[in-house]
């Protein structure tokens, strides 16, 4: 199952992804952007619109801690 993944290396901290997620999904905690997988709806729209390019999808691995 694919999921959306924000890399804290690589966010900036500029919220252009926060403005633009529909759901609501994505808040800023110390500077850095974090996704709330239950608010996601997985659109995407986020993905673009990070300057650094650190939003992708990613393939959700089964097991614990998910
Ligand atoms: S994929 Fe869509 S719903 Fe999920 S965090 Fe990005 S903009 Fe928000």
């Amino acid at each position: 199952m694919l999921r959306i993944v924000i890399d804290p290396n690589t966010c900036c901290g500029s919220g252009e992804c926060i403005k633009i997620c529909p759901e609501n999904a994505i808040s800023l905690v110390d500077g850095k952007a974090v996704l709330d997988h239950k608010k996601c709806d997985l659109d995407g729209i986020c993905i673009p619109a990070c300057p650094k390019g650190a939003i992708e999808y990613e393939e959700e691995l089964g097991g614990c801690g998910f």
